[in-house]
């Protein structure tokens, strides 16, 4: 599909690229990117791509190909390094979780010459690094394509075209919509998992051990949840902020409602509350696993 494709950042998702990558046969030659060494090695150790280096901008030189695979924070400091090194031609493409701060930092550093085309596939797990990855991580599942006014169409169906070699399923958004509905479906979600967590681990301990031991199975998702990586998460509240602040009002203003009802016993209100929340859940299953119509049904595996 590619002549030559360099990944930048072999963790989760870089090496789940370079793994269905070489599986499906999508380049003649691949190459991996990563600023941590340490990493290199264990990515040369799992022989994920033909070559891997530390230097970004020697490994995007020949690329027609870029699949910028790092935490959104870093990516205005990479995009300062990788945009006069890249091809004429050539394609870019991303996987942040967000994408109105992804365009923002790296569109102003890609030449005219190149393509743009920003994607978020909504698929991953707990785990990050190189040994995470899995050819089938996106296998069925949504991947958010957010290209601007001014994107070719052809490079648009270019990279629809190799995400769906990749296996994903393709919805197109304007990057403003994206961030607001994944504030909700998964952005809300990851924060509630890690403050619940967290409350849990400053209770006295012997209230914390008790709550391990008899951790049922919502309490045990939450803890799976919270275990996402740190540094991505991290990025994701400081670089969707507005859209999270924005959901987050409304969360506190519903949950203030459930508190108030328990404290007058109304019962009715919960009651009300949960068949309707209940009958939302069997539209999903109705769906199948992955959903239909639309990507904010798709988070079954992941809510990334
Ligand atoms: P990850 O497993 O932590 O991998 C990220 C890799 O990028 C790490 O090896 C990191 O090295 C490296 N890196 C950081 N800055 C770099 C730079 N400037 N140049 C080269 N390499 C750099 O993270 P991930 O889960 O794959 O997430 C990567 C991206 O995918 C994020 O933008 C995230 O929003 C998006 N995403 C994640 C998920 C998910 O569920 N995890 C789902 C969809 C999309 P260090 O460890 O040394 O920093």
């Amino acid at each position: 599909m590619f002549e030559n494709i360099t990944i930048i950042g072999m963790g989760l998702i870089g090496s789940s690229l370079a793994r269905v990558i070489r599986q499906k046969n999508l380049a003649r030659k691949l190459v991996g990117v990563d600023c941590d060494p340490n990493v290199c090695a264990r990515a040369a150790g799992l022989n994920l791509t033909d070559v891997i280096t530390s230097n970004a901008r020697e490994g995007v030189i020949h690329a027609d190909l870029v699949l910028v695979c790092v935490p959104v924070g870093a990516y205005e400091q990479l995009a300062v390094q990788i945009g006069p090194a890249l091809k004429a031609g050539a394609y870019v493409s991303d996987v942040g979780s967000v994408k109105q701060a992804a365009i923002k930092s790296l569109e102003p550093w890609i030449p005219e010459s190149v393509h743009f085309v920003p994607a978020h596939p909504i698929a991953g797990t707990e785990h990050s690094g190189p040994e995470a990855g899995m050819a089938d991580l996106f296998s069925g599942r949504w991947c958010i394509l957010t290209p601007g006014p001014s994107t070719d169409l052809k490079a648009i169906e270019r990279m629809t075209a190799f995400w769906e070699s990749c296996g994903a399923r393709i919805a197109v958004m304007e990057p403003q919509h994206h961030d607001k509905v994944l504030a909700m479906t998964s952005h809300l979600p990851h924060l509630i998992a890690y403050t619940i967590v967290d409350t849990a681990t400053q209770l006295e301990d012997d209230i914390k051990g008790e709550v391990i031991q008899y951790s049922a199975s919502g309490f045990r998702g939450f803890t799976r949840i919270a275990a996402s990586d740190p540094v991505m998460w991290r990025d994701v509240f400081l670089y969707n902020r507005e859209a999270v602040l924005e959901i987050l009002q409304r969360f506190s203003e519903d949950l203030t409602a459930m508190q108030k009802a328990i404290r007058r016993s109304d019962g009715a209100f919960l009651q009300e509350v949960f068949t309707r929340t209940r009958a939302i859940r069997k539209n999903i299953l109705a769906l199948g696993p992955e959903g239909t119509p639309a990507p904010e049904h798709s988070l079954t595996r992941s809510e990334s």
